[in-house]
């Protein structure tokens, strides 16, 4: 992308993207940072070299994230940048995997170098907190403001979590509280524009839980990231290990930001089927519990415990209506469940 009164590709990438390259390394050899993170050769060939970890096994994922359908366009640069490799970093932490390397495509409606300056700064900020390199992307010029993220982490053999493994009489779990990314969300939409306000950081700077799942991955039976609502996503891990689950509705952990802003009824509501949460749901053998709970709190993290896994299929449970509390069967709620990623309330 290139014309007169514009730097063109090369030199945007040069100035916003190449941040942990140093400039003397800028031909053909790789920081010392760089070399740490088994980068070969980064930036500026056609392709980067990449050392894998002897033993270990890839984790890959990729993931788009659009104006106005996964994030508000009037967020911050750096929100906006933050929020692109957290959701993508969440994916390496639902699978237990260690982030390595990411590679980043972006289309710009226009080159606007401020804008590009906090985005670097809002994707740098988190890469160097989970020690992830960038090394490679394209820029082009499009109608609509495109971010895709493919990031590439490591895992032991046989070591990740996955989405088969739950089993009858397994406890369900999460790391953290739900619902206050949607109240987030809707709190956008009311005009709240400070992104410091705690449920408008839930959803705009969601903490991947990469630490968590790295540390509980040989202690748990299978589990995934919360991204879709936890109704649809316990939706997921019941199909593809063949259960079912009964939920404690009441054990839900929520936000008390989250019950002041919406009321308790509303704010269940929006932890079952908000979604945008990025916390971790856990399906672990009842003695690993102790075990886990003390890894996830020895890194500042919790275990709620909410439910369990059942040999019958279908989810049950109990939700309170806002008048008392009803037993509900989840199939019609999934089926209606709102995907996360709308960034409609
Ligand atoms: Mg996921």
């Amino acid at each position: 992308m290139s014309d007169a009164a514009t730097p063109g590709e090369f030199e945007l990438i040069r100035r916003y993207f190449m941040q942990d390259v140093e400039p003397a390394c800028r031909s053909s050899q790789v920081s010392a940072h760089q070399a740490r993170a088994g980068v070969v050769l980064g930036q500026g060939d056609d392709c980067a070299l990449l050392a894998p970890s002897p033993g270990l096994r890839l984790a890959v994922s990729v993931d788009t994230s659009l104006a106005d359908v996964h994030f508000p366009r009037d967020a911050s640069a750096e929100a906006i940048g933050h929020r692109a490799l957290a959701v993508n970093l969440s994916d390496l932490a639902a699978m237990g995997a260690r982030p390595r390397w990411f590679v980043l495509a972006l289309t710009l409606p226009e080159v606007d170098e401020q804008w590009l300056d906090g985005f670097a700064r809002g994707l740098y900020g988190l890469a160097r907190e989970h020690d992830i390199a960038l090394v490679g992307g394209d820029i082009t010029r499009g109608r609509e403001l495109s971010i895709t993220i493919t990031v590439h982490g490591d895992v032991p053999e046989e070591g990740a979590i996955t989405r088969h493994g739950a089993r009858p009489g397994d406890l369900l779990a999460v790391t953290g509280a739900l619902g206050s990314a949607h109240g987030g969300l809707r709190a956008w939409f009311d005009g709240q524009r400070d992104e410091h306000h705690p449920l408008v950081q839930a959803y705009l700077r969601p903490s991947p839980r990469v630490g968590e799942g790295m540390s509980i991955r040989h202690m748990v039976s299978g589990g995934l990231d919360i991204s879709d609502g936890l109704l649809a996503d316990l939706g997921h891990l019941c199909a593809r290990s063949g259960v079912g689950a009964c939920l404690e509705a009441g054990a839900i952990p929520l936000d008390q930001a989250l019950v002041a802003s919406l009321g308790e009824a509303q704010a269940l509501e929006a932890a079952l089927n908000g979604g945008d949460d990025y916390e971790l749901l856990l399906a672990l053998a009842p003695d690993q519990e102790a075990a886990v709970r003390q890894a996830l709190e020895t890194l500042g993290g919790a275990l709620h415990v909410i439910g369990r896994v059942t040999a019958e299929p279908g989810i049950t449970g109990v939700v309170s209506t806002g008048r008392g509390w009803q037993h509900f069967h989840a199939q019609d709620q999934q089926a209606q469940a709102h995907h996360g990623t709308g960034v409609a309330p």
